[in-house]
C-alpha cells in the first residue's frame, strides 16, 4: 500500500483553527556510540493541541522527548519554543510526567506536592491541583499506599505543579486497568480544555485516537507519518477490515482467501483479519469457498491498523 511521508499534516487544532507553533524541531539527531537513535526529525507542535508520539520499541520516542525536555543533548538540530531556542527558562514552563518516578515512600500526597512545588517559581494552588487530578481523599495518605491509578494521578499533579504551558506525558497509562485508564483520559481531556499543549508518548492506539489531535509515528529514528488520526486514515486507507473467527478459515490457505482486492491477511490465535478494498468481492469469494459467514465482522480501519501497516506486524527485537 502506498503512503506519503508527512501526508495529512494539518497545523490545525480540534476546532480547525490555525494555531501558532509552540514547539518546533528541525533536523534533530541523536547518535549514541553504537546507534543513531534519532536520525533527522522535523516536527511542528501547534499550541493547544495534544500531539501523540507513537512507534515500536526502540523507534526513538523517549530519546526525542528527552531532547525536547532538555534532559538529553541533541547531536545536531534545533529545538525552538515560541520561535526561540529552548533556554533554561523552558524548564519552568514545561511539566513532565515520566514513565516511572521514584517517590519518597513516607511522604504524604500533600507533602509530595509541596516538595515538588518548591522547585518552581510559579505554582498552581494545591486545592486546584487536587481537584484537577481527583486526589481528594488521598491528600494525607503516604505515597507508598496509593493504588496504580492514584499514583499516576499524583504523578500528573506533580507534572502540573508549576502550571506548565506544555505537558509531556510518557506512557502515562501503562499498567492501569481499563477503568483507571479511562478515568485518566478524562483528566487529560480536562487539562486539554484549559488550552495546554500536550506531548503524549503511548503504545496504546486507542489512547492516541481518544486524546490526540495529531499523531507522529516514528520508526528507526525517523518520522514515517504525521497528521490528525482521521486525516491519516483518510489518506492511507480506502479499505475495510473483515474479521473472521480463526476456526472458520483454518483449512484455507491465504491464496485461497485473497484475490487482487485483498491487501493483507493477518492470522492471530482467535481471529483472522482480511484487509480488502472491495468488501463485496471478498465476501463473494468466501461464500464461493463455502466459508460460513456467521461470526464475520466488518469495520473501518482504525489507528492500530494504520500503525501496523506502517511499522509492520513483526515483533521487534
Ligand atoms: P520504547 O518504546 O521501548 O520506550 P523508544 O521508541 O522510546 O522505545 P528509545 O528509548 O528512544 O526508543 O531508544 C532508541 C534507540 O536508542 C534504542 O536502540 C536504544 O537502545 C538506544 N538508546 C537509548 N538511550 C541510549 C543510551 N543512553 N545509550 C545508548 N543507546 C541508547
Amino acid at each position: 500500500m502506498e503512503y506519503s511521508r508527512g501526508a495529512g499534516r494539518e497545523d490545525r487544532g480540534a476546532g480547525g483553527l490555525e494555531r501558532s507553533p509552540l514547539l518546533e524541531v528541525r533536523a534533530l539527531q541523536k547518535h549514541y556510540p553504537n546507534i543513531a537513535a534519532v536520525r533527522g526529525i522535523d516536527l511542528v507542535i501547534p499550541e493547544g493541541i495534544c500531539c501523540g508520539l507513537l512507534g515500536p520499541n526502540g523507534a526513538g520516542k523517549t530519546t526525542t522527548v528527552e531532547m525536547l525536555e532538555g534532559l538529553t543533548l541533541p547531536t545536531s538540530g534545533e529545538i525552538l519554543y515560541r520561535g526561540q531556542p529552548c533556554g533554561a527558562d523552558f524548564r519552568q514552563r514545561a511539566g513532565i510526567m515520566f514513565q516511572s518516578t521514584a517517590l519518597p515512600d513516607l511522604l504524604t500526597v500533600r507533602e509530595t506536592l509541596e516538595l515538588f512545588g518548591a522547585f518552581y517559581r510559579t505554582t498552581r494552588p494545591l486545592a486546584e491541583l487536587v481537584e484537577r487530578c481527583a486526589l481528594e481523599g488521598f491528600l494525607e495518605q503516604e505515597t507508598k499506599k496509593l493504588s496504580g491509578g492514584q499514583r499516576q494521578r499524583l504523578l500528573l499533579a506533580i507534572a502540573l505543579v508549576n502550571d506548565p504551558e506544555v505537558l509531556f506525558l510518557d506512557e502515562p497509562t501503562t499498567g492501569l486497568d481499563p477503568q483507571a485508564r479511562r478515568n485518566f483520559w478524562q483528566l487529560v481531556h480536562s487539562i486539554k480544555a484549559e488550552g495546554k499543549t500536550l506531548l503524549l508518548t503511548t503504545h496504546y492506539m486507542e489512547e492516541a485516537a481518544e486524546l490526540c489531535d495529531e499523531v507522529v509515528i516514528l520508526d528507526h529514528g525517523k518520522v514515517i507519518a504525521q497528521g490528525s488520526p482521521q486525516g491519516l486514515l483518510r489518506n492511507h486507507f480506502e479499505n475495510t477490515v473483515l474479521t473472521l473467527p480463526a476456526a472458520t478459515v483454518a483449512e484455507y490457505h491465504d491464496p485461497q482467501l485473497g484475490g487482487p482486492e485483498v491487501l493483507g491477511i493477518y492470522r492471530e490465535e482467535r481471529e483472522v483479519e482480511v484487509i480488502t478494498n472491495d468488501i463485496g468481492c471478498t465476501l463473494k469469494r468466501l461464500l464461493a469457498l463455502g466459508v460460513a459467514l456467521d461470526g464475520v465482522a466488518v469495520r473501518p480501519p482504525n489507528l492500530e491498523d494504520l500503525y501496523l501497516e506502517l511499522t509492520g506486524h513483526k515483533l521487534r527485537p
